[in-house]
């Protein structure tokens, strides 16, 4: 009987999985995850993620081993780790979902390249998105750079079918399932997930969600009965927070996507939250076609950002001053997430107000963030900097208009500022400095008004460039 290894990455889930259900149906599997040792480089230290992602494995292997079958876990170089696990398993073929960023790209070309060497196929699959990040493609050459369009495409293009939950996971011979391949091909860095690294802001995992397909289908259905058909209304209310806080879930694929929009599709309220879902593809689309815009600007307008290190450990800190701004950052560092209305203001006021180069921010945002995720961060941010793809790239929020907006009663402010707690409605967003200095609230530590109006000099000079 033929055997192939399943290596999840991001596609932590038995439902609709085409990479495990194609190695499933050609005989027996070995399910296989691996810590990169770049990854775990450079996000081990976000402990939000990374004990979300140890739940996800958790609950994964709870569900291959219903099947019959378990996750075997290894740590080292991606690659090699992966083929070490074929060879031994005598496998001969690998089984993987597709990714968009750089890095994916580049390690999948290093497992081609070891895999051919030793005559094992490596098939890829669908699975990370809803459409293919190369399916749609506008007229013009390059990935679709304007969402509108994009958005057209993405609702008309057909869909793959769901793929098929195993009925069985067969373990090839030679496998305990209760262990690991023989005893004498145990890697000494399998790791545990209890094990990994923990971080400052571990005690924020309180209220954060748990990882797993298990939990993903819980919080799915619990949201979707409660909150679904008021969504488009409440998206934007910060102190309701009403949204699905599916982003990790979909992050690590606890949850298909493409299962959720077949799900979701005709019921009240979900064209605007399937919408939010086509803005995710957009910008997996993007970075596939510029994987350097994890790094670069998308659209370079020669900025010269400010060296203010003060401003940047105050936005870190929650301690800016400016009441919304603060209590967003301080619900990133409390609970590992942030609202999205929040994450824009916050990423204007950084790039802005404070005109800070936007990779300080989003690199923060990478470091907290449970959801975590290079296409939908970085280029956010970009979007929000000016440097992506927004239409209008100049404008500037007025951050105490924008709480006075979306969070009229302050509530948000309140919950995660209590120095501010009990201010009255129309003082919480712009406190008094009587108030502030009973309270020990900061002053702001920038003047909106004079930084939008350098922002607005500053975009004069580039467009007239
Ligand atoms: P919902 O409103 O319930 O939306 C449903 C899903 O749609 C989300 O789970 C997410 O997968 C997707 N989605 C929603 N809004 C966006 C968007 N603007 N762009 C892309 N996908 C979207 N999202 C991440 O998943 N990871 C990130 O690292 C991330 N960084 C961001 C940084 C900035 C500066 C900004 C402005 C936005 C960022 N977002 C990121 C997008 C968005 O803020 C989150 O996806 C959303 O807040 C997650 O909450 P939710 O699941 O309740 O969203």
């Amino acid at each position: 009987m033929a055997t192939s290894i399943v290596v999840f990455t991001r596609d932590l889930r038995v439902r609709d999985n085409p990479a495990l259900a194609a190695a499933a149906g050609t005989g027996s599997v070995v399910p296989l995850f691996v810590f990169d040792d770049v990854i775990i480089r450079r996000h081990g230290h976000n402990a939000a993620r990374m004990a979300f992602l140890a739940e996800a494995l958790d609950d994964l292997d709870k569900g291959l081993r219903r099947l019959g079958g378990r996750l075997i876990i290894r740590r080292g170089p991606w690659a090699r780790t992966v083929l070490s696990t074929a060879a031994r398993a005598g496998a001969d073929h690998i089984h993987l979902a597709a990714d968009v960023s750089g890095y994916a790209a580049r390690r999948l070309a290093r497992l081609r390249s070891l895999a051919a060497s030793a005559r094992i196929g490596v098939a890829v699959h669908p699975g990370v998105t809803v459409a293919g990040p190369a399916e749609l493609r506008p007229a013009s050459a390059g990935p679709y750079q304007v969402f509108t369009p994009y958005y057209r495409q993405w609702l008309a293009s057909p869909r793959r079918t769901l793929a098929p939950s195993p009925a069985k996971i067969s373990l090839p011979d030679g496998i305990n399932p209760d262990g690991i391949i023989n005893p004498d091909s145990i890697n000494p860095d399998s790791i545990n997930p209890d094990e990994l690294p923990a971080a400052p802001g571990t005690a924020a995992r309180a209220r954060a969600a748990k990882g797993g397909e298990t939990a993903a289908q819980a919080r799915l259905s619990a949201w979707t009965a409660e909150h679904l058909a008021g969504y488009d209304q409440a998206r934007d209310d910060l102190a309701a927070d009403a949204t699905s806080r599916l982003s990790a879930y979909l992050h690590f694929g606890c949850l298909s996507p493409l299962e959720l929009e077949s799900e979701l599709t005709g019921k009240p309220g979900a064209d605007a939250f399937l919408r939010q879902l086509a803005w995710r593809d957009f910008y997996c689309q993007l970075l596939a076609a510029r994987p350097d815009a994890a790094h670069n600007d998308f659209r370079d307008r020669g900025d010269d950002w400010h060296d203010d290190d003060a401003g940047l450990a105050a936005w870190k800190e929650g301690q800016t001053g400016c009441p919304v701004v603060d209590a967003a950052m301080r619900q990133l560092s409390a609970e590992g997430y942030m609202h999205n209305r929040a994450r824009m203001i916050v990423a204007s006021f950084l790039t802005k107000d404070l005109y800070i180069d936007w990779r300080a921010g989003a690199a923060h945002f990478m470091a907290h963030l449970a959801d975590a995720d290079v296409a939908s961060n970085q280029l956010n941010w970009q979007w929000v900097a000016g440097t992506g793809t927004d239409r209008q790239p100049h404008r500037v929020f007025n951050p105490a208009k924008q709480g006075k907006r979306y969070d009229p009663q302050g509530s948000y402010v309140a919950r995660y500022v209590p120095e501010l707690a009990g201010l009255d409605a129309s003082q919480i967003h712009d406190p008094p400095p009587a108030q502030r200095r009973a309270r020990h609230y900061p002053p702001p530590i920038v003047d909106h008004q004079s930084a939008a109006a350098a922002w607005r000099e500053r975009a004069r000079r580039q467009r007239a460039r």
